[in-house]
């Protein structure tokens, strides 16, 4: 499906493939069974500007469209969802909201570093109270003369251990509901200094001034994207410099949910990923393996699932990548990215189960990709909003649409067919 794509984005996408094929690929069943963040994979994608595909060159990146991003992460996901989340979540959670709503100076200090993948970035929305409900942040900052004192505490953080550079959500006017809501820079070293310093990236102490009373909980034992480094993020009596303040103070909000709308496309595209590795696994699986006199492809009921598997990923592919097109444009894209992160998420589910299920008992052990494809691609319906979130937003849309175009009437009971 050529029609966003250009040539460029093409060759782009083949780079990364290849990338992913040589680098990814053989270290992902490992990384998983470990729960090892891939810190080789990091220093190599760093190399490669993937850690910064959007970023313009000035601060470091690649300065390439969202597209070129989201087929970065799509590609990456194919064969290992730890990898393009790392990917996803440092550039659109990590590097996205000071590249969107930092001033001059916050974007000198950090783009640079998070571009080029020297340190490792993250975003702290989540709270035991606040996620879903993103109102209902806890995490309290106080005004010190120019400083700000925060306590509080965010949960399920991606890159809480290794990053070393984060946004977060804090309350600075109790009073003003979501409007009291800001957002802040926060920095820590990395949990794995000496890693980091074996292989020489992730850890910039003559760069980043780090701010104490900042660091990393427990690390979560989870599912799938284990590879991805998951935990709490602590904020204990950090006394935050006032030059930190990310935007407008009471626009912590408002910037994290168009964090968000951005961070959606990315999870469609890691989605998508997951559901054509499912599939290209599935194909190559049923095509080799004999049954008798015939393969396993010859059976019609394994065609009619892998041709009903192929239209669920193209109508997905299409979502998503009009999605990202429409932000290439500047022009509004809230819903369809909502719309592409709900259908792609629930696609990669639906895809690669259904690739166990025409596979057998080969698709569900380890010697193949496609079990840990299942168990990474559950995250996708949870993370950055769940698929409950994703409808009320698109709702919200929906209904917005419909009153705009046409005053409210009342139905005709009886109008239908
Ligand atoms: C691996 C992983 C990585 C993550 N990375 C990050 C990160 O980097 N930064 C960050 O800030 N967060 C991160 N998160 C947190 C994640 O984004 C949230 O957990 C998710 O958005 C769900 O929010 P919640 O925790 O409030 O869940 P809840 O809202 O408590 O979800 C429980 C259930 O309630 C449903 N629900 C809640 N409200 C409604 C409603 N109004 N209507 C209908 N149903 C509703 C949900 O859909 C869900 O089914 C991560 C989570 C995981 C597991």
């Amino acid at each position: 499906m050529n029609r966003y794509l250009t040539e460029e984005h093409l060759r782009f996408r083949e780079q990364v493939r290849d990338f992913a094929r040589e680098y990814v690929e053989p270290v992902a069943r490992e990384a998983d069974h470990a729960s090892a963040f891939p810190w080789e994979t990091v220093r190599r994608m760093g190399e490669m500007g993937l850690l910064g595909v959007p970023v313009p060159e000035e601060y470091g990146g690649l300065g390439r469209d969202y597209m070129t991003y989201i087929l970065t992460v799509e590609e990456l996901a194919k064969f290992d969802a730890s990898t393009a989340i790392t990917v996803s979540a440092h550039t659109t959670l990590g590097s996205g909201p000071i590249l969107q709503f930092g001033n001059e100076e916050q974007k000198r200090a950090y783009l640079p570093h998070l571009a080029t993948g020297v340190v490792l970035g993250g975003f702290g929305l989540t709270e035991p109270d606040a996620g879903s409900d993103a109102g209902g942040t806890r995490t309290r900052a106080v005004r010190e003369g120019d400083d700000w004192r925060i306590n509080g505490s965010k949960i399920f953080i991606t890159h809480a251990g290794v990053g070393e550079v984060f946004t977060v959500t804090a309350v600075t006017d109790p009073e003003a509901g979501t409007k009291g809501i800001s957002s802040f820079i926060v920095t820590k070293p990395t949990v794995d200094v000496e890693t980091a310093g074996a292989i020489g990236i992730g850890h910039r102490p003559e760069s980043i001034s780090y701010i104490d009373g900042v660091r990393s909980g427990k690390k979560e034992d989870k599912m799938g994207w284990r590879a991805s480094d998951t935990r709490e993020l602590l904020l204990e009596d950090a006394l935050v410099p006032g030059e930190n303040l990310l935007g407008p103070e009471g626009r912590g909000f408002i910037n994290f949910m168009q964090t968000l709308d951005a961070g959606r496309i990315g999870i469609a595209g890691l989605s998508l990923g997951l559901a054509e590795g499912a599939f290209d696994s599935a194909v190559r699986y049923t095509s080799g393996t004999a049954k008798g006199s015939k393969t396993l492809y010859d059976d019609q009921q394994v065609q009619f699932a892998l041709a009903e598997m192929a239209t669920d990923i193209e109508a997905g592919r299409h979502l998503t990548y009009h999605a990202a097109w429409l932000k290439d444009q500047g022009l509004p894209f809230s819903k369809e990215a909502a719309m592409a992160k709900l259908f792609c998420s629930e696609l990669a589910m639906r895809a690669t189960l259904r690739a166990i299920q025409v596979m057998g008992p080969a698709g569900y052990t380890d010697a193949y990709p496609v079990e840990r494809h299942a168990r990474d691609a559950k995250i996708c319906e949870i993370g950055e909003g769940t698929s409950e979130v994703q409808k009320l937003v698109i709702a919200r849309h929906v209904l917005k649409e419909a009153l705009e175009s046409e005053p409210p009437r009342p139905v005709l009971a009886g109008a239908g067919a």
